[in-house]
């Protein structure tokens, strides 16, 4: 096989930009306003194929202010968000809200998006299974054949096949929270979001959830997560961003953001959350 051959000085420098793998979220400059409340001031953050992006930060700092901005859960009233490189088409309503301008790119948007939160959300009337297949045949519009096939290779892979059949309120919280992470893939999107997906359960219970996430890093999926499990965080991840009052005051690898931040408020929070 003979490749074109790119002559002259320019050649070098196109190379790695050729190379660098699909951006598939970037947060650009975004406001958020609850009220007269600005909870974000400002915020950018990108996303590529295979990055884990932790997001750290105290309690009200805005972390899952921003995580909704990005699954438009909540709609930013200022700056610019583009999943997959297709870009939010955002306006705002007679009182002056902003919305999203086109349903069917909401929609869209969301299947590209899947969501982990910190309490599990499972419909608690449906079996495990149902949990699984709802999304996939209502909004992917799969055939049941095709949903429960991959639903149960799903469930084999966060190590629940066994439970298919039960209800949400017969699992443990670290169960419940694997199944809600099965849900979430179960639309293949290609982003995962997280919220304090270990928050909500026993200390005992951590554990289990986290070596689904780690499992999820490793196999190279696009990764959000907003947590306060710093060492899991550090391991995991390839950028940190700490947030403080609806800013990013500190990111970069987690080497630096963990071992030496610029910022002494990161500092402070890193070695309080030790
Ligand atoms: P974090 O996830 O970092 O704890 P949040 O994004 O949940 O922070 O919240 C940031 C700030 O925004 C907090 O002061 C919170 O009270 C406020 N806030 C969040 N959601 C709303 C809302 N729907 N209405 C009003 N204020 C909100
Ligand atoms: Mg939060």
């Amino acid at each position: 096989t003979s490749r074109p051959v790119i002559e002259g000085p320019c050649s070098a420098e196109a190379a790695p930009v050729a190379a660098e793998r699909p951006m598939r979220v970037q947060v650009e400059d975004i406001h958020k306003r609850f009220g007269e409340f600005e909870v974000l001031k400002g915020v950018s953050l990108s996303a590529r194929e295979g990055d884990v992006v932790s997001l750290i930060g105290a309690s009200g700092s805005g972390k899952s202010t921003l995580l909704r901005c990005i699954n438009l859960l909540e709609i930013p009233n200022q700056g610019s968000i583009s999943v997959d490189g297709e870009r939010i088409r955002l306006s705002t309503d007679r009182i002056g809200e902003p919305r999203v301008a086109d349903a069917k790119q909401l929609t869209r948007i969301r299947s590209r998006l899947g969501m982990v939160f910190q309490g599990f959300n499972l419909w608690p009337h449906r079996t495990v299974l149902e949990n699984l297949i709802e999304a996939p045949i209502q909004v992917l519009k799969e055939s049941r054949v095709e949903a429960v096939e991959r639903a149960e290779a799903l469930l084999e892979r966060v190590g629940l096949a066994a439970k298919r059949d039960e209800y949400p309120s017969f699992l443990s919280g670290g169960q419940q929270q694997r199944v809600a992470i099965a849900r979430a893939l179960a639309v293949e999107p290609k982003v995962m979001l997280f919220d304090e997906p270990t928050s909500a359960l026993d200390p005992e219970l951590v554990g289990e959830v986290l070596r689904v996430i780690r499992s999820l890093a490793e196999e190279g999926r696009t990764m959000i997560l907003v947590t306060h499990e710093m060492a899991f965080a550090r391991d995991v991840s390839s950028h940190v961003a700490f947030l403080h009052q609806g800013r990013i005051e500190e990111e970069g690898h987690p080497d630096e953001v963990f071992l030496k931040p610029g910022s002494e408020r990161c500092r402070q929070f890193v070695n309080a959350h030790r």
